[in-house]
C-alpha cells in the first residue's frame, strides 16, 4: 500500500477501513476543522503508515485546516507544516517516526476535553461509547458488549468485536496490537 494512498482517498477508507481512534480522529478533524497537537501526532503518523505521502499529507492537512476560521495558508505553513514534515523525517533530527502501537495509545498520554486522540475503548466514557458505536451502526446488542469489554479493561479485545461486528465476520482471526494491523487486515479481507 506505501505511498498509493492520497488525501482525497482518505473520507472513503476512514468509513471503510479505520479502527475506532482513527475514524473519531477524522470525523472530529472534518467536523472542526483542527485537532490538537496529541490528535494530530496520532492520527498523522497512522496516515503517513497507511501510504499517504508527504505531499499528500500536506495538502490534506491544509486544505482542512485552512477551512476553518481562524487559519490561512500562510499561518498554516508557519506554524503546523514543520510537524508534518518532522514526523516524515525531513526537520529536525531526521528520525523516520513510525505510528504509534494501542499499548502507546492506550498507556501514554490520555486525552483532555477538547482532544480527540486516544483509545476510545480506554478513554471514552461507556454510555458515551455505547452511543457512539451505536451512531456507528451496531445493534444495541453489539454495542453493549463492546462496552462490557470496555469496562472490563479489555480494550483490544473490544476493538476486536468491534472490528468483527463492522465487517461481520464471527472471528477476525487476529489480535489487535496497532491501528495500522486493524487497517491492513481490514483492506485485506474488503480488497
Ligand atoms: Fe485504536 Fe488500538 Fe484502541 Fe483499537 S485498540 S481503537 S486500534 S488504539
Amino acid at each position: 500500500l506505501s505511498g498509493q494512498v492520497v488525501a482525497g482517498d482518505i473520507d472513503g477508507l476512514s468509513a471503510k477501513s479505520f479502527p475506532l481512534c482513527m475514524k473519531q480522529l477524522h470525523e472530529s478533524l472534518r467536523e472542526n476543522h483542527h485537532l490538537t497537537h496529541g490528535g494530530r501526532m496520532q492520527y498523522g503518523l497512522f496516515l503517513k503508515g497507511i501510504g499517504l505521502s508527504l505531499e499528500e499529507a500536506l495538502r490534506f492537512w491544509r486544505e482542512e485546516f485552512t477551512k476553518g476560521p481562524n487559519i490561512d495558508a500562510d499561518k498554516f505553513d508557519k506554524q503546523y507544516a514543520y510537524n508534518i514534515r518532522h514526523n516524515y523525517g525531513k526537520e529536525g533530527k531526521r528520525t523516520n517516526y513510525t505510528p504509534y502501537s494501542c499499548m502507546k495509545i492506550i498507556m501514554s498520554n490520555p486525552p483532555g476535553p477538547r482532544d480527540y486522540h486516544g483509545c476510545p475503548f480506554r478513554h471514552t466514557d461507556p454510555d458515551l461509547l455505547r452511543q457512539r458505536l451505536l451512531s456507528n451502526g451496531l445493534s444495541s446488542e453489539g454495542a453493549k458488549e463492546i462496552t462490557e469489554l470496555a469496562k472490563g479493561s479489555h480494550y483490544q479485545l473490544a476493538c476486536v468485536r468491534y472490528y468483527e461486528l463492522v465487517h461481520n465476520v464471527s472471528d477476525a482471526g487476529f489480535s489487535i496490537n496497532h491501528p495500522n494491523e486493524y487497517f491492513e487486515e481490514s483492506q485485506r479481507v474488503q480488497g
